[in-house]
């Protein structure tokens, strides 16, 4: 056995039957520069093309490439998150099938590693983008930014580096409706970026389309954020706190005092403030029972309480250990006593 660290290389695949020959050579080319073992495992997403039959082909030229192949197509969330799980490695590496993410990067994402980031994220220039998902990518990270618990970068892609720590506390997650970058960001950990220019796909088609990315945004909202959930029951509270003081303040004016301000309220207008008060009272009630199944949506997805990144040492929790090294401590102080004496 080589004593050399094992990095896995993470490829989600949904028919990049043209993309995979490029990306491999390109992959291979820098991986061989570098002095660490390496497996790839590539989870073919339910493609309906050549894709998994390419990567078969790869697998038998080269035991360090895995294959997992999905009964359909279930998402690239799903693909990564399988991935994470076959993973041996003291690292991950996950990067996307279709060559916008420079595979000779992976350098600098181990370098960084290296010297100590737990994830190293790959953020790129949002120059490359078309005007309409710029506009958009704009838009939802500004919202998530105010709105969202956990901070994210935006730009960051899904092009990462994740340690062992982190990738087996992700593995932990049982939630259903993730967003691999979101939970990532949720773990914390020591993290950097590095910086790179997206190309644009070298084959094919992006399998998201602009609708998809609208729906991931609205889950990515859903999904670290309650706020979406108790806007409603703001805004409840906000009409009744209006509504509320001006029926009154119309009632006395009109049936109190009989009109002094000559203001001839209508019983229509009446009728109006009325329902609109009654709106707001349902509002606000929704509000409250979202408060509620924010509770349940946070005990069901059942994240982890913590994270820990290091755990007390080994002396403190086990008993055994402690008196061994208490022993050699004793030493030490009986050699250094006898050195003051003598
Ligand atoms: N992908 C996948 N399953 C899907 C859609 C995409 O595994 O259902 C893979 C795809 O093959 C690629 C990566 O996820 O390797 C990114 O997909 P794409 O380029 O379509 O997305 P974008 O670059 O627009 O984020
Ligand atoms: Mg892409």
């Amino acid at each position: 056995m080589s004593e050399k660290k094992l990095v896995s290389i993470i490829i989600p695949v949904h028919n990049e039957a043209l993309n995979i020959a490029p990306l491999h050579e390109e992959l291979t080319k820098t991986l061989r520069k570098l002095a660490y073992d390496f497996e790839i495992v590539y989870v073919d997403d339910g493609s309906t093309d050549d894709s998994s039959k390419i990567l078969y082909e790869l697998t038998a030229k080269n035991i360090n490439i895995h294959v997992i192949q999905f009964s359909r197509n279930f998402g690239k969330e799903a693909a990564v998150s399988a991935g994470l799980h076959a993973a041996k490695g003291d690292a991950a590496i996950i990067i996307d099938a279709d060559m916008q993410m420079p595979p000779s990067l992976m350098k600098e994402f181990i370098a960084r590693w290296e010297q100590g980031a737990e994830v190293v994220v790959g953020v790129f220039s949002a120059r490359s983008m078309q005007l309409a998902r710029r506009v958009g990518a704009k838009i939802f990270y500004s919202i998530m930014q105010t709105i969202g618990h956990t901070k994210i970068t935006p730009h960051a892609t899904d092009y990462r580096l994740l340690d062992r720590q982190v990738i087996d506390t992700f593995n932990d997650f049982t939630e259903r409706n993730r967003i691999t970058r979101g939970l990532i960001d949720w773990l914390g950990f020591e993290r950097d970026y590095v910086y790179f220019e997206q190309a644009p796909r070298l084959h094919g088609k992006p399998s998201y389309k602009f609708s998809d990315l609208i729906a991931l945004a609205v889950n990515s909202l859903t999904a670290y954020s309650l706020v979406p959930l108790r806007m409603a029951g703001y805004l409840g509270v906000f009409i009744l706190t209006v509504t509320i003081p001006l029926g009154i303040l119309l009632y006395i004016e009109r049936f109190i005092m009989h009109d002094p301000f000559g203001w001839g309220v209508s019983g229509t207008f009446f009728l109006a403030v009325l329902i609109l008060a009654l709106v707001g009272l349902i509002l606000a009630c929704l509000g409250l029972i979202s408060i509620y199944i924010a509770h349940i949506h946070t005990e069901v997805i059942d994240r982890p309480l913590y994270v820990v990144r290091r755990k007390p040492k080994a002396k403190d929790l086990s008993t055994a250990d402690s008196t061994a090294e208490e022993k050699i401590l004793e030493k030490e102080l009986d050699i250094s006593e006898g050195a003051l004496e003598g």
